[in-house]
């Protein structure tokens, strides 16, 4: 059995940021161990096109929150949303601390774009990857500290837990060989779930594990009938559904009907915007709407969106000459593991951040580019409430020894066989998390 003092489950933006902040805050003889299921590289981290939100300023406040709260329909959790906002400009400090280079203005200050269902322009980017551009600059900061450890192939099959007490987990290695992990505090940073869904935007393999693993030990859900789906993928035969980021929209992309029509207001929140577009395309009986591009200036498209500019045109499509068929797909997942401000479930030394979590500062549908900035924001709160935590636990030893053994006892007992057959449990978690979305689905329609 391995041991380690905090195991984070994914190493997505809020698993590396969560890392780094531990590392910051614990003594530094304490072991973080990362276990990723894929590739460091494959998190929808890596994917995120548009940008990252920040408070410009005070004059921004009232209408950044207000905007956050008209696409959540008012379902958000006030406090968090407070505190993502308030906390922006601290975690831009860290990123830039980072060498996250965001646009500049031509007088070296930050540039800003805008999205749907923005009134003001305060989005961070990094040309049409900026999920990448943080992410890989937190991954090099993350490989330099010497008591994080990132073990990738390597997939949580299930916690263990003692009197709502979490002690570790159940991993697959790469070579297939299953493995306990004693830790001290277990962080879930497993990203979404459209892996569950014919057509997402995500990475395949984030199909909700930590959802599954939830529901089997009682640990608290919420919201999580409430997912997103973009307006805007290309429409094309691929595995995973390519993004037309928001920002193009932002930037005065167009959207037309089969007539080449204007039909909607292209920067409506994506739950509405998704629906007209889905109401166009049953009325003029297409499989996709087309979206104009051509109406952004050509340098501006391509110095921005360099990325979307090329993958369109691997995909046959000159976006600078024709428009390109569009289509919804699954994108975000505002329910989750639930949480407090502090990103802790309703079980002991288990927390959960980013996609994965829900603190309800989305509601029930999210703004443009929030997510990055919530993922980076409530990870850091997490690692000092574990910082604080352990700490304070140090000083009542004769507690923590209590629970540490009834752990330990509960992990030696865990019989492995019991995991052999991986496939057939993460199907049946698949299978598991769809039909509790369905189930809870229901129960919100009949009120
Ligand atoms: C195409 C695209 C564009 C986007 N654009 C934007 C944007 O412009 N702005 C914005 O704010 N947001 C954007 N988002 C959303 C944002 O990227 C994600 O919400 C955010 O990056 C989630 O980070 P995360 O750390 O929670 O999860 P992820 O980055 O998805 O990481 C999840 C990690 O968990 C691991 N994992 C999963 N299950 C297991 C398991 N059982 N065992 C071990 N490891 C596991 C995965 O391998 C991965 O490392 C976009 C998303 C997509 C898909």
């Amino acid at each position: 059995m391995e041991n380690t003092d905090v195991l984070i489950v994914g190493s997505g933006c809020s698993g590396l940021y969560c890392a780094m902040h531990l590392h910051k805050q614990l003594p530094k003889d304490k072991k973080i161990l990362i276990i990723t299921k894929s590739q460091v590289e494959n998190s929808d981290s890596f994917l995120a096109q548009g940008g990252m939100c920040m408070l410009k300023s005070e004059a921004d406040y009232e209408s950044y929150f207000e905007d956050t709260m008209r696409a959540g329909h008012y379902e958000n959790d006030k406090e968090s949303v407070e505190i993502m906002i308030r906390s922006s400009q601290e975690v831009v400090q860290d990123l830039l601390g980072c060498g996250v280079d965001f646009q500049r203005e031509e007088d070296g200050s930050l540039a800003f774009t805008r999205e749907g269902a923005h009134s003001q322009k305060r989005i961070l980017f990094h040309e049409d990857v900026t999920g990448k551009e943080i992410t890989s600059k937190l991954l090099a900061q993350v490989r330099q500290l010497s008591n994080v450890t990132i073990v990738e192939n390597t997939t949580m099959l299930d916690i263990i837990s003692e009197k709502n007490i979490c002690c570790g987990a159940v991993v697959q290695k790469a070579d297939g060989t299953l493995e306990k992990i004693y830790a001290d505090t277990t962080v879930l940073a497993t990203g979404g779930i459209g892996g569950l869904y014919k057509h997402s935007t995500n990475f395949r393999h984030l199909t909700g594990d930590a959802l599954a693993v939830a529901l089997r030990h009682k640990v608290e859900l919420e919201n999580i009938d409430y997912i997103q789906i973009h307006p805007t993928t290309l429409y094309a035969d691929e595995k995973r559904s390519f993004l037309i980021s928001e920002s193009v929209r932002g930037e005065g992309a167009k959207i037309y009907d089969k007539n080449m029509n204007r039909f909607v207001d292209e920067l409506l929140p994506r739950d509405m915007l998704t629906e007209a577009i889905l109401k166009q395309m049953e009325k003029d009986g297409t499989d996709f709407v087309w979206e104009d591009l051509r109406t952004i200036p050509e340098d501006e498209l391509k110095s921005h969106f360099p990325n979307i500019v090329e993958h369109c045109r691997e995909m046959g499509y000159d976006v600078t000459k024709e428009c390109i068929p569009v289509v919804p797909a699954q994108h975000y997942f505002m329910g989750g593991v639930k949480v407090n401000h502090n990103s802790k479930t309703s079980m002991e030394k288990l927390y959960a951040v980013g996609e994965t979590a829900c603190n309800g500062v989305h509601g029930k549908n999210r703004l443009a580019s929030n997510s990055l900035l919530e993922s980076l924001v409530f990870a850091k709160r997490a690692a000092k409430d574990i910082a604080a935590l352990s700490e304070s636990s140090a000083e009542d030893m004769g507690a923590m020894t209590g629970n540490e053994q009834a752990c330990r006892a509960v992990m030696e007992a865990v019989n492995l066989q019991d995991y052999k057959d991986a496939k057939a449990l993460e199907q049946s978690y698949q299978e598991q998390v769809k039909a509790e979305i369905e189930k809870v689905k229901k129960r919100r329609e009949i009120g």
